[in-house]
């Protein structure tokens, strides 16, 4: 029997939402809109750096000005990573048990220990450390002799992951050697984006993950993830990014905000702008999200990024 589809919006409030955002979550809505699918809006604030009090604010209120409604989710604190922490202690609890944790005092997993997705060239690959052939004695010893507290990497398999993705088809990844370990905790405590967003998506019977296409490479970890921990995965469905001349567009370079989208254009001048952008429609014109319903499918949306600037 087919799943009942589940979508979500996973927005990090580190900036403003960009056109990007906006793309990919209008894809997100019309994708599982068009399956009669459950939406569910994640507040992906699990940086308390990066998060802040005015882009949460702006979220909610930049969706539906756009036309994009959900079901469930933000502002409920169920759904904000910063009150999911017990969720993520108790699965960290269990790939320790299972043996796929080991901590590390390098620096290095410092760098790699990332708390929000990986914006692109971030995601760096870990060599391995000595810390992941520590014998049992020497971590004992370590941790009675070093007085800093390490960070927790995930033991990642050593074997190819396949996954298909709705939009840009058969994935193989070894995450060993395209990505290596990841840490999962950071020294201060603070759970990493990939353990939260693989609990978050098995937690909430998430089926369908559509976000862009720069998170495409952590989607064989995430799957392999969420099915470690005795879950089944989502199928993932990756969407095209908007570019402008120095790259992706980016919230931390304050590429073209919603803040300055609303003062300077409609919501439905923007959602036809976007259709037309991604190969949606083949003209230009205004239209209210519930009207790219209709006729909606993912063979007519491009796989190459999109320039716009
Ligand atoms: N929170 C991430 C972002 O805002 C998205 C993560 C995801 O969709 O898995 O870029």
């Amino acid at each position: 029997m087919e799943r009942a589809v589940v979508g979500r919006f996973a927005p990090s409030p580190s900036g403003y939402l960009h056109m990007g955002n906006l793309l990919a979550m209008l894809l997100a809505w019309l994708d599982c809109r068009a399956k009669n699918g459950r939406l569910i809006f994640r507040l992906e604030d699990l940086d308390p750096a990066r998060s802040k009090q005015i882009y949460i604010d702006a979220l909610a209120e930049d969706l539906r000005w756009l036309g994009l409604d959900w079901d469930e989710g933000w502002p409920d604190p169920a759904y904000a990573q910063s009150r999911r922490g017990e969720r993520y202690a108790a699965a960290f609890e269990f790939l320790k048990e299972k043996g796929l944790c080991y901590p590390c005092w390098c620096s290095r997993a410092e760098r790699l220990a990332a708390a929000s997705a990986p914006a692109p060239g971030e995601e760096q690959f870990d060599p391995g450390c000595r810390c992941a052939h520590m014998s049992r004695e020497e971590r004992e010893h370590r941790f009675e002799s070093d007085t800093r507290t390490p960070a927790w990497k995930l033991r990642v398999p050593d074997r190819e992951i396949c996954l298909v993705d709705g939009h840009y088809g058969l994935l193989r990844q070894n995450p060993a050697r395209e990505g290596g370990d990841i840490v999962i905790c950071r020294s201060d405590g603070v759970f990493a984006y990939q353990l939260a967003v693989s609990v978050d998506d098995m937690e909430m019977g998430v089926t369908r993950v559509v976000r862009g296409r720069d998170l495409l490479d952590s989607a064989p970890k995430q799957k392999w993830l969420v099915e470690t921990l005795g879950g089944a995965a989502p199928d993932y469905c990756h969407a095209p990014l908007l570019t402008e001349e120095k790259g992706k567009l980016s919230k931390r370079m304050g590429s073209l905000s919603t803040q300055v989208l609303r003062k300077e254009t409609s919501p439905e001048a923007l959602v036809g702008k976007l259709a037309f952008l991604c190969g949606l429609r083949d003209r230009e014109e205004p239209a209210k999200p519930e009207e790219l319903l209709r006729n909606f499918s993912w063979n007519t949306i491009k796989t190459e990024d999109i320039r716009i600037g």
